[in-house]
This record gives C-alpha cells, sequence and structure tokens, in this order.
C-alpha cells in the first residue's frame, strides 16, 4: 500500500471449498507473524487499525533498523 510504504502485507486469497462461493481474502502482516485478519469486511480498511497498532510499528521500525527479529518458524 503507498499509503504504508514500509509496511509488509500480503493478500491471501482464502481456499474454498465451494466453488460457487464469494471469494474470500485474508490479510497477512509479515511483520507481525500470527496476526491473519480473516474477516472479509475487515480485510484492508481493518487492516489499517492494525499497521497504526504500537506493537506493528516497533516490528516495522526494527526491522527497517536492521536490528535481528525474533525467530519466526
Ligand atoms: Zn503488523
Amino acid at each position: 500500500m503507498s499509503k504504508y510504504p514500509n509496511d509488509r502485507i500480503e493478500i491471501v486469497p482464502k481456499a474454498n471449498a465451494d466453488p460457487n462461493a464469494a471469494a474470500e481474502w485474508k490479510v497477512k502482516c509479515l511483520d507481525c507473524p500470527g496476526k491473519v485478519r480473516k474477516n472479509p469486511e475487515e480485510t484492508l480498511s481493518g487492516f489499517e487499525v492494525h499497521l497504526k497498532n504500537r506493537n506493528h510499528r516497533r516490528a516495522v521500525d526494527a526491522r527497517l533498523s536492521g536490528k535481528p527479529q525474533p525467530a519466526v518458524v
């Protein structure tokens, strides 16, 4: 997102068992492992809330500063 050039997020199509069902997406924050938004109504606009989150900003700042990140399994 151009608004948040330093943030790394990934939009992932959700596997759907029913081919006729509406496509669903989830948004993953690559800086905060485990933070995934699944509710489609809460994807990008809702995710902005996360991008303003203090813990998220700390994770981004840590990455930008080149400090080692906690191991991600
Ligand atoms: Zn985050």
